[in-house]
Formats: C-alpha cells, sequence, structure tokens
C-alpha cells in the first residue's frame, strides 16, 4: 500500500466517497481506506430476511430536495428517481385517537382534534415559520423556543413530532431551536423542495458514488482500519503501517473522527439515536405516513405503489439521550396496533436495529472539529449550518474547496 498518494480519505461512506471524487476529477491521485469489506457506511441498503429482494434502508431514509447534498449528487453525475411522501396524508396518533393531520389553514380552523388556543399557536407558528431567521434563535434550545411561543398540549406535541422527524432529535432541552427551524423549513418546501424517497433506497446513491469515484481514478483499499491521524497528514493503520500524503480527509462519525486525531471523544456529545423495525409486509398498511405525539414514534410506507406487493415500512422510535434501544421493541410494536392495525398477520420478513446512529452527534453551530495541519474532516457533525445527509455534502464540499484554495495560494 506505499504507493504514494497525494490525498487519504479515511472512511468509505457518502461522505468519503463524495469527497474522494471530487478530488480526484481534480487531477489528484486519491486513496480512499475504509475498514468494511465495501463502502457505504449507513447509507448501505441491506437484505431483511435474507433475501435480497428485500433490500431495505438501515431505516427510513429522505432526500432532503434542494439541499447541498442534491446539488453534490446532481455535481457528480449521480442520479435517482423516488417519489415524495409528503403529497399523502399524514396521521396523528395520541394516545388510543389516530386521525388526519390537517392539511391547510382552513382544515387546522375547524379541526376539533385541538382546542382553539392550540389551533391559534400552531396558525400563527406557520405563518412566521418561513420568516423566522436562524440568528432570532441563536443560542436558544428547541424547548425555550416553543417555551416563548406558549405553545402547549397537543399542539406542542405536533411540532415536536415533526422537529423529530426533521432532526431525529428526541431532546427539545437539548436541540439547539436553529437546527429545528432549519429542518422544518426544509421539511414542509420553505427554503427546499421537501423530501424524497428514493427507488432501490439509498443503496442507489452508494453503487453510483462508488463508480464515479473508480471513474475518476480513486483507489479503494477495503479491510484498512485507520487508527490515528496525525499533524502533516499522517495516518496509521491497525496494521502498523503508516502513509504519508499531502492532504487527509477524516470521512468519519464525529466520536471515531475525533479518537482518531487525539481529540477526547467526548467533546462530539453522544450522538442521535433511533431504533428502527424494518418490515417487509404483505398487505400495505391503510396509513402510509404516521407520527406517535405522546410517544415518539413514526411509521412510513417507502413502497412508492400501494398495488404491488411486497411493502417496505419502516417504523422507528426516536431514542432520547441515554435511553437504550434494546428494550423499546415492544412499545414500538404495540404503538404499531394501533398505527397499522392488523400488521403482525402481514409480516414476510422483519429487522430490529435497536440504536443506530441516524447523526453521530447532535448538531451544533460551533461543532469540535479538530486543528489538525494537512488534515479536513466530512461528516454529519461538521457542518455549523447543515444536518444529516445535507452537512456531510456540505462538509464535503468544504474539504475538496480547502484543498483547491491552498494550492492556488
Ligand atoms: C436511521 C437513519 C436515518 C437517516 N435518515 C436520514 C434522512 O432521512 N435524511 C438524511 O439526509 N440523512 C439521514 N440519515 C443520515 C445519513 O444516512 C448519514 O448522514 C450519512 O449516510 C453519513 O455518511 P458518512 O459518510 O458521513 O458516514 P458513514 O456512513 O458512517 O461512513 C463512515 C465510513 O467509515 C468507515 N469507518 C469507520 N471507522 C473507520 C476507521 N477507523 N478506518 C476506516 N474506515 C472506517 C465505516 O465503515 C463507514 O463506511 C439517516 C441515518 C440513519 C442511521
Amino acid at each position: 500500500m506505499n504507493d504514494r498518494s497525494d490525498v487519504l480519505v479515511v472512511g468509505g461512506g457518502l461522505g468519503g466517497l463524495a469527497a474522494a471524487t471530487l478530488l480526484a476529477r481534480d487531477g489528484r491521485r486519491v486513496k480512499l481506506l475504509e475498514r468494511a469489506s465495501r463502502p457505504g457506511g449507513r447509507a448501505l441498503s441491506l437484505p431483511v430476511g435474507g433475501t435480497s429482494s428485500a433490500a431495505m434502508n438501515l431505516g427510513p431514509r429522505a432526500l432532503y430536495r434542494g439541499g447541498p447534498a442534491e446539488r453534490l449528487l446532481a455535481e457528480l453525475g449521480v442520479s435517482w428517481t423516488g417519489f415524495s411522501p409528503t403529497t399523502s396524508k399524514v396521521w396523528l396518533a395520541d394516545g388510543a385517537d389516530v386521525f388526519a393531520a390537517p392539511a391547510s389553514v382552513v382544515a387546522l380552523l375547524v379541526s376539533r382534534r385541538f382546542s382553539w388556543s392550540e389551533r391559534r399557536g400552531l396558525l400563527v407558528f406557520f405563518a412566521r415559520l418561513d420568516a423566522t431567521r436562524r440568528a432570532t434563535l441563536a443560542e436558544r434550545t428547541t424547548q425555550e423556543w416553543l417555551d416563548d411561543l406558549a405553545i402547549s398540549g397537543r399542539a406542542r406535541r405536533f411540532l415536536e413530532s415533526m422537529i423529530r422527524l426533521g432532526t431525529y432529535a428526541n431532546a427539545p432541552d437539548q436541540l439547539p431551536a436553529a437546527a429545528a427551524l432549519t429542518q422544518l423549513q426544509a421539511l414542509l418546501g420553505l427554503r427546499a423542495k421537501g423530501v424524497a424517497y428514493l427507488d432501490g433506497g439509498w443503496q442507489a446513491l452508494v453503487d453510483q458514488l462508488e463508480a464515479r469515484a473508480t471513474a475518476a481514478g480513486v483507489t479503494k483499499v477495503t479491510g484498512a482500519t485507520c487508527t490515528r491521524v496525525e499533524d502533516g497528514g499522517v495516518v496509521t493503520l491497525a496494521s502498523g503501517e503508516r502513509l504519508v500524503a499531502e492532504r487527509v480527509i477524516v470521512a468519519l462519525p464525529a466520536q471515531a473522527a475525533l479518537q482518531l486525531s487525539g481529540v477526547d471523544p467526548s467533546l462530539a456529545g453522544p450522538p442521535v439515536r433511533a431504533a428502527c423495525l424494518d418490515l417487509v409486509l404483505s398487505r400495505a398498511p391503510g396509513k402510509r405516513l404516521v407520527f406517535g405525539l405522546d410517544e415518539p414514534h413514526y411509521l412510513s410506507v417507502h413502497s412508492p405503489r400501494l398495488s404491488v406487493a411486497p411493502f417496505r415500512v419502516h417504523a422507528m422510535r426516536y431514542l432520547a439521550p441515554g435511553e437504550s434501544g434494546h428494550a423499546q421493541r415492544g412499545a414500538l410494536e404495540t404503538w404499531l396496533d394501533r398505527a397499522a392495525p392488523g400488521w403482525r398477520d402481514d409480516v414476510l420478513s422483519a429487522r430490529y436495529l435497536p440504536e443506530i446512529d441516524a447523526a453521530s452527534a447532535m448538531p451544533s453551530s460551533t461543532p469540535p472539529v479538530p486543528q489538525l495541519a494537512g488534515v479536513s474532516f466530512v461528516g454529519d457533525w461538521v457542518s455549523p449550518r447543515h444536518q444529516l445527509l445535507d452537512a456531510v455534502a456540505d462538509s464535503a464540499q468544504r474539504a475538496a474547496g480547502g484543498l483547491r484554495a491552498s494550492v492556488a495560494a
């Protein structure tokens, strides 16, 4: 592995693949080091129940339209097809009451599911959302923001469920209000174009990005675990081998990236976690999209057509900080009995992922990015403004742009 590279990329998830491809297209000799036997990381779609026909994302995935991720994919020539779930009816489950979410101002005005003061609070909230600026919410948590607006009761639980949907965070007292605002504006299509579920799952992105990386000349090394990254672009592998390059891009989740760089990983804080129940069903649930209000649960049908079986269905519990997902399967399944009655009779295969990191750290306007000469970082925790795959794409663009700028200088 000693042939010299200009750039070493550590980690072959979507972030590492994208950064490697951008730099290889600039004419750099790029080597991508991936610990697993194949690239993809958290974006892999894997078979549920052993049949490749039932490959599914590891938990639900929605591509935010019009943001950094979609722009970068387009720049790299990665195409996708899919559908927008936001056009379907959304259901809300509050205890035993499962009802359609008001989909318009008029529907909200006449809704009997919310009290008059709750309706007024929601109307004012949504009317002001587009004009609300991140700067006005700086230093505030989501809890403080909603407290300031005096939104309570079921209306509050409704907003919290939408914020969980956009951020995966079930921690209003820790989530920066600016982060909640950004995702709400994107979800509702105010600053972006809503979201899309992709045909073939996110594996379609992984496969195409891997092909683009190869075409651009990136050398991929799988089974390569990096144990240390140091000043001056020095990378040590688990085998003991040391590699040196002009630039190193660390494209790993927050804690792993900090640990590798010799920085205390606890500075990143805990990851944002979810417990996911991925189901292949013989019959489609009657409701395609259900948000829990009294419990942090979610159900979504990811199959585009309800006439063609089998159906891919994601159920999920947003875990509070420190909560274990191992004991939550029963609670999630009991909730599903209300959200999708009869689902147990239709299960062809099921996969429970008790704790998966939807985001490797809580969003922050001051992420703890290590300062190492010749080393840049890419990931869902690096961008001060964006989240999830948008943060990965934003940081990949910045890492590539930073190298271009230093060469030009
Ligand atoms: C349940 C769930 C739902 C999600 N939903 C959405 C969504 O709706 N919208 C959205 O935009 N985003 C969503 N995301 C987030 C999105 O999937 C991730 O942000 C993105 O896939 C992360 O890519 P990455 O390359 O930064 O990291 P990863 O995918 O984690 O890739 C890191 C790679 O590094 C490798 N690696 C780790 N350690 C080492 C080492 N020491 N040496 C070498 N290689 C190493 C790993 O094997 C892995 O391949 C979701 C994530 C989850 C888990």
